[in-house]
C-alpha cells in the first residue's frame, strides 16, 4: 500500500514552528516513500479558530516549498461524516449520552482531588436506562456523547520514533467525549479524537508523524479505530522543540511562527533546512546544508531523535549564512530590493538595477539574515554619513587630509571611476604625499563610510561614485562644508526621514 500521511494544523494560531516542522517530517517522508502529503485544517472548535490564521498556515508551507499533493481538505465542511460515525457508535451500543452538568462535573474534580486521586470522569452515566435519560431531557440538559473506555485495556504500538510504547486504558480519564453537547437525538460536532480518527481512515492515512505531546491521544484513538473497525496506521512521535533552558518553546521566547522568520529576514531555504534538523540527524551528519529535495532522498523516521529538539539561533544563524553567500547576486538583489524600499530607502528597481546589484554583490559576503542588508547598505543610499569616534581620529590626521586633498585633485566628479582608476589613484598618492598605503586606504574608508571597518573598500568606493556621494564626503570629512552637499542633502531629506 501507497504512503499517505497528513499535516491536521489547527488554525487557531499562525503556523507555529512545531507545526512546520512536523510539516517537514511528514513532506520529507512522503517524498522519500513515493508517498502522498494530505493537508487537513482541522477547524472544528469554531470559537477559536479564524480564517487568517488558516491563510497564515496556507502561506507558510507554501513559502517553505512543502506543497501538498491532496486538499487541502476542511472538517468544518465534513461535519456529517463524523456524524454518522459517532451515530454508528451509539448505535452499537460503544458510545453513550452523558448528561452531567458543568457543576457535577466539576464537584466530581474536586471530590478526586480530595482523596488525592486523578481526575478522571467516573463513567456515571455509562449505563442510565432510558427512564433516565428522559427525565434529563426534560429538565432541559443537553448531552455530550462518551465514548466507552475500558481500564483494564492496555494499549500497545510500535512507534516508529519511540519503539514499544504502553498505555493503561485505566490512565485515559475514563470514558472520553467524542460530541460536543446536543439536544434529544441529536448528535454535536465532534471533538478532536473523534474527527481525526474518522478522517485519517476516509483519507487512507497509513503514517501518522506528529509531536510528543499527542502520545495519550494516540492511545485514545487506537480505540476509536478498532471500535469503527479501521486499520490502524503506523504512529511515529516527534520529540518537542525545546528553547534554551530546555522547556518547550512557546510564545513567552518570542518568535515562534513561520511569518516572524520571514520577517527577521530568513530565506524559505535556510528555514526549511535547519528545520530538518532539529529533531533529525542526517545518515551522513555532516552534510548539514540540503535542499527539502535532497532531504526527501535521505530521509527515513528511525533517525529522528528521542529527545527534545533545542532551538539553536546561532545555528540557523549559520545556516542562513552559508545560503546567502551562495546566492546568486540576480536572486539576492530581487530578495533585498523590499527590504530596502521597507526601510524607507529610495530606489528604482528597474534604472538602478545595475548599482542595486554591485551593492547586493558588495554585502553579500557579510550577511547572516535578509535583513542585516539595510543596516550594511545604509550609507550608499545618504549622501551624508557621520563619522563615528574612530573615523573622526583618522581624519584629524594630517597624512589623512593631505591624502584626501589629494584624491580630490585628483578626481573627476563627471567621469566613471573603474577600478583600475581608483588603484591608480590611491598608489599616485602614496607617491606625491609619501603616506603609506595602509593610511591613504584607512582615510578614504574613514572619509567614504565614516567608519574604519567594512567591506570592499575600492568596491564601496566605486558605488558612492555613481551616487556622486563620493566628492561630497570626501571635502566634508576635511571640513570642506560646501553648497552642494547641502543641495544633495536636502534632495535625499526623504532617505533621511526614513532613517530617523
Ligand atoms: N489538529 C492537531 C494540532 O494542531 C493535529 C493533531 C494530529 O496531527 O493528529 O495539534
Amino acid at each position: 500500500m501507497s504512503v499517505r500521511v497528513r499535516l491536521a494544523p489547527s488554525p487557531t494560531g499562525k503556523l507555529h514552528i512545531g507545526t512546520a516542522r512536523t510539516a517537514i517530517f511528514n513532506w520529507l517522508f512522503a517524498r522519500n516513500q513515493k508517498g502522498k502529503f494530505i493537508l487537513r485544517i482541522e477547524d472544528t472548535d469554531q470559537e477559536r479558530s479564524r480564517p487568517e490564521y488558516t491563510d497564515n498556515i496556507l502561506e507558510g508551507l507554501s513559502w517553505l516549498g512543502l506543497e501538498w499533493d491532496e486538499g487541502p481538505f476542511y472538517q468544518c465542511q465534513r461535519l456529517e461524516l463524523y456524524q454518522q460515525a459517532t451515530q454508528s457508535l451509539l448505535d452499537q451500543e460503544l458510545a453513550y449520552r452523558c448528561y452531567c452538568t458543568t457543576a457535577e462535573l466539576e464537584e466530581m474534580r474536586e471530590a478526586q482531588k480530595a482523596r488525592k486521586e486523578a481526575p478522571r470522569y467516573d463513567n456515571r452515566h455509562r449505563n442510565l436506562t432510558v427512564k433516565q435519560q428522559a427525565a434529563f431531557e426534560e429538565e432541559g440538559r443537553q448531552a455530550v456523547i462518551r465514548f466507552k473506555i475500558d481500564d483494564e485495556r492496555i494499549i500497545t504500538w510500535n512507534d516508529m520514533v519511540r519503539g514499544k510504547v504502553t498505555w493503561k486504558g485505566s490512565d485515559l480519564g475514563g470514558d472520553m467525549v467524542i460530541s460536543r453537547a446536543a439536544g434529544g437525538a441529536e448528535v454535536g460536532k465532534p471533538l478532536y479524537n473523534m474527527a481525526v480518527v474518522v478522517d485519517d481512515l476516509d483519507m487512507e492515512i497509513t503514517h501518522v508523524i506528529r509531536g510528543e505531546d499527542h502520545i495519550a491521544n494516540t492511545a485514545k484513538q487506537i480505540l476509536l479505530y478498532e471500535a469503527l473497525e479501521g486499520k490502524v496506521p503506523e504512529f511515529g512521535h516527534t520529540p518537542l522543540i525545546l528553547n534554551k533552558e530546555g522547556r518547550k518553546l512557546s510564545k513567552r521566547d518570542g518568535v515562534t511562527s513561520i511569518s516572524d522568520f520571514k520577517e527577521l529576514g530568513f530565506t524559505p531555504e535556510a528555514l526549511a533546512n535547519y528545520m530538518c534538523l532539529l529533531g533529525w540527524t542526517p545518515p551522513d551528519a555532516t552534510e548539514e546544508i540540503f535542499t527539502l529535495a535532497e532531504g526527501g532522498q535521505k530521509f527515513s523516521v528511525e533517525r529522528v531523535n528521542k529527545a527534545g529538539a533545542k532551538f539553536d539561533w546561532d545555528k540557523l544563524d549559520w545556516i542562513s549564512s552559508q545560503y546567502l553567500h551562495s546566492l546568486p547576486v540576480e536572486q539576492l538583489t530581487d530578495q533585498l530590493i523590499p527590504i530596502w524600499q521597507k526601510a524607507g530607502y529610495e530606489l528604482d528597481p528597474e534604472s538602478d538595477r545595475s548599482w542595486l546589484e554591485q551593492l547586493a554583490a558588495l554585502i553579500r559576503p557579510s550577511l547572516t539574515r535578509l535583513t542585516d542588508a539595510v543596516e550594511m547598505s545604509k550609507l550608499f543610499f545618504f549622501a551624508n554619513v557621520e563619522l563615528d569616534e574612530d573615523a573622526k581620529i583618522q581624519m584629524q590626521k594630517e597624512d589623512s587630509v593631505q591624502s584626501i586633498n589629494c584624491i580630490l585633485e585628483m578626481i573627476d566628479a563627471d567621469a566613471p571611476l573603474l577600478v583600475s582608476d581608483a588603484q591608480g589613484t590611491i598608489k599616485k598618492i602614496t607617491q606625491k604625499v609619501h603616506v603609506k598605503k595602509g593610511v591613504v586606504m584607512r582615510s578614504l574608508r574613514a572619509s567614504l563610510t565614516g567608519t574604519i571597518q567594512g567591506p570592499d573598500l575600492i568596491q564601496s568606493w566605486l558605488l558612492l561614485h555613481q551616487k556622486g556621494f563620493d566628492i561630497l564626503r570626501f571635502k566634508k570629512s576635511i571640513g570642506q562644508e560646501i553648497e552642494e552637499t547641502k543641495k544633495l542633502e536636502s534632495t535625499s531629506n526623504k532617505n533621511k526621514d526614513a532613517d530617523s
